[in-house]
């Protein structure tokens, strides 16, 4: 199959451009490395430097393509709620331009990277599919409004699709290929391991006063290689003729932010410093995912999820 990787130079791209050669895909991948990196570049893809406000560069991409894996967006939560053009712009109008490329050369399946945000501040801590969305920051209205688009897109230039809701995404290829390291990282494990080699001083942790064993928020950490794994199954699933979902992607299982800051002084030896802060707007005291109809649709199930194989791979790109 010849697949299209937008945002393949990024961090959760970059291994799913490796889960893709793996499964013996024929990858070209098209970024603007604004926050991708050319070390993250595998050899055996085609790389095209590209912008996706830039229609011009999708449609000669778009040639030949069998499919499309759309992960190429902005992430930061707190940037869309003070900046929301930049997401309007980048995220749906950018994907806009993907989906209609697609339409244009007759690219029919489209695999895109999609958020736990959609949903907001659910009433349960294990959330499935069916619970209604309800976006409280910008980056996750973009989402969600996306996959309205796709439905939109199937009726009416038949393009299916996966939408994939990633729950929060961490770890590191354990074989070292990929390197790329996120500048300015905003998320908690690149940040803990930042204070672990020093980086930074210390991880102010967002609120320890939540309805939770030890008042720190719990979370559903998936390992990037588990989520890379399901984007190779979702094209597989398409290309076989099968019907457009949305999906969860997760483990089921919670980890504190203590949790994490504890293990990872264990595992790595190093002290993590760290202040109690005042609560981040917006974060729900847990999340976590149902990932049955993903092992149901797509036989996905997290098996790299594990938290010591989470800090321990991490952390190998992390050690100075
Ligand atoms: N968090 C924290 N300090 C930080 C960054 C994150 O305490 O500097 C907490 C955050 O409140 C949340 C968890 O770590 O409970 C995971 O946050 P992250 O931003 O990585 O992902 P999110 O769950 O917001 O998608």
């Amino acid at each position: 199959m010849n697949v299209l990787i937008v945002g393949g130079a990024g961090y959760i791209g970059a291994h799913v451009v490796k889960a893709c050669l793996s499964a013996g895909m024929t990858v070209s991948v098209f970024d603007n490395l604004s926050t991708g990196k050319k070390v993250n570049l595998f050899p055996q893809v085609r790389f095209i430097p590209g912008d996706i406000l830039d229609t011009k560069a999708l449609d000669a991409a778009m040639q030949g393509q069998q499919a499309v894996v759309h992960l190429a967006a902005k992430k930061a939560v707190g940037e869309s709620m003070e900046n929301p053009e930049k997401y309007a712009v980048n995220n749906i109008t950018g994907t806009l331009n993907v989906l209609n490329a697609m339409g244009k050369a007759g690219v029919r399946h489209i695999v895109f990277s999609s958020s736990a945000a959609v949903y907001g501040i659910p009433h349960i801590p294990e959330i499935d599919e069916t619970v209604p969305t309800n976006p409280i920051n910008f980056y996750g209205f973009t989402k969600r409004e996306i996959e309205r688009f796709l439905v939109w897109y199937e009726r009416l230039r038949g393009i299916t699709f996966v939408a994939l809701r990633y729950f929060n995404a961490v770890g590191y290829d354990a074989e070292g290929d990929i390197r790329g390291l996120e500048s300015h990282p905003q998320n908690l494990l690149p940040i803990v391991m930042e204070v672990a080699n020093g980086t930074r001083q210390e991880l102010s942790i967002f609120g320890h006063d939540y309805p939770t064993p030890d008042g720190t928020c719990i979370r559903d950490y998936v390992h990037v290689t588990d989520l890379a794994i399901a984007h190779v199954q979702a094209l597989t699933y398409l290309a076989s003729g099968k019907a457009s979902q949305i999906l969860n992607l997760g483990t089921g299982k919670g980890h504190s932010v203590l949790d994490i800051v504890r293990r990872t002084e264990t595992l790595t030896k190093q002290p993590i410093r760290y202040v109690f802060a005042p609560r981040r707007h917006g974060d729900p005291a847990e999340l976590r995912a149902s990932a049955a109809k993903a092992k149901e649709v797509l036989g996905w199930q997290a098996i790299h999820s594990d938290l010591d194989t989470i800090i321990l791979t991490t952390w190998a790109r992390y050690q100075r």
